[in-house]
């Protein structure tokens, strides 16, 4: 085991950089994420659960997420219990219930919300949500440069690129690139952020 980061599809659009790894990790990881890239992100990702726990491996990229939105989403939570006049008097059970939605509303607050289940990922660390994490940001990422690779030489024939949104809701700030319509030489990095429901989609003239 080493100190030393490792970068997970370098040069890509959407590196992913691991630390408490070694190249067999490494190594073991790709295969894991190549070996279920076709059954989904959440299948693909459970394999992944138990190299995490074993290794305690850590992205950067997930890291980074949690260290810049965890304090908003803490923060939303305490403005929603101070102005909700019935917090203080409440019943262990409403207070249960009351920090339920306020969890939900602290998520939706968000202007990036990635594919995973947030609460647990920032109150737990939760190993099934960095999995899925990974799994779905390294996929989708290879999945674009797949289709952008396929697509050189046919540029004259598209005439322009759009981000289509998810239906389980996309966040403000994938919905904000959406309005948008790209070329071919003005692409954003795609997948727009860790974990993002999004897809680029070519429209053909
Ligand atoms: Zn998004």
């Amino acid at each position: 085991m080493t100190d030393a980061k490792m970068v997970l599809n370098p040069g890509s659009n959407f590196p992913l950089t691991f630390y408490n790894v070694d190249k067999n990790i490494m190594r073991k990881m790709v295969m894991l994420l190549e070996e279920g890239k076709n059954k989904g992100y959440r299948a693909q990702s459970r394999p992944l659960v138990g190299l995490i726990a074993e290794t305690g491996l850590r992205c950067k990229e997930i890291d980074d997420y949690i260290l810049e939105f965890k304090p908003r989403y803490l923060n939303k939570i305490e403005e929603l219990k101070n102005s909700t006049e019935d917090w203080n008097t409440a019943s262990e059970r409403d207070k249960k219930r009351l920090l339920r939605e306020f969890r939900e509303e602290a998520v939706e607050s968000l202007d990036i919300i990635p594919a995973c289940n947030l609460e647990r990922l920032f109150e737990d660390e939760d190993k099934d949500a960095i999995a899925l994490l990974i799994a779905a940001t390294y996929t989708k990422t290879a999945d674009t440069s797949r289709m952008l690779r396929e697509l050189k030489g046919f540029e004259s024939i598209i005439k322009h690129f759009e981000i289509g949104t998810s239906a389980d809701g996309p966040c403000p700030h994938c919905e904000q690139m959406a309005e948008k319509k790209y070329s071919f030489n003005d692409l954003p990095k795609f997948p727009l952020h860790i974990g993002c429901r999004c897809s680029l989609q070519y429209i053909c003239k």
